[in-house]
């Protein structure tokens, strides 16, 4: 939790307030725990790391708010990517999370 919450704070709370204060929300701490926890379980279903899968979504596309609602942020959870440091603090209220994305099980 320590480590989820500091990378929320470094990669979000230029552009949101639920990342600005010193003790987060209990619903944002459920959302960092859904985000590793989702991630985790995937090793347990023998799924690697995905190193790779963000490079599917460009860059600006991170700072569309329909896309990241639709795709969220990177098309795998299993991918290294972080929070939804692209979005900038005029933009509509974009995904921040990563989710579980498109590619399982549909294999995309
Ligand atoms: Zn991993």
């Amino acid at each position: 939790m320590y480590l989820s919450r500091n990378w929320y704070f470094m990669q979000t709370a230029a552009i949101t307030p639920d990342a600005q204060g010193v003790a987060f929300s209990d619903a944002v701490k459920g959302r960092l725990i859904r985000f590793v926890s989702s991630h985790e379980v995937g090793h347990t279903l023998a799924l690697p790391c995905n190193m790779g899968s963000s490079i599917a979504y460009p860059v600006g596309s991170l700072r569309s708010a329909s896309f990241t609602k639709k795709y969220h942020t990177t098309p795998s959870i299993m991918d290294y990517a972080r929070f939804n440091h692209i979005v900038q603090p005029r933009d509509e209220e974009e995904a921040l999370t990563p989710d579980i994305g498109i590619c399982y099980p549909m294999g995309l």
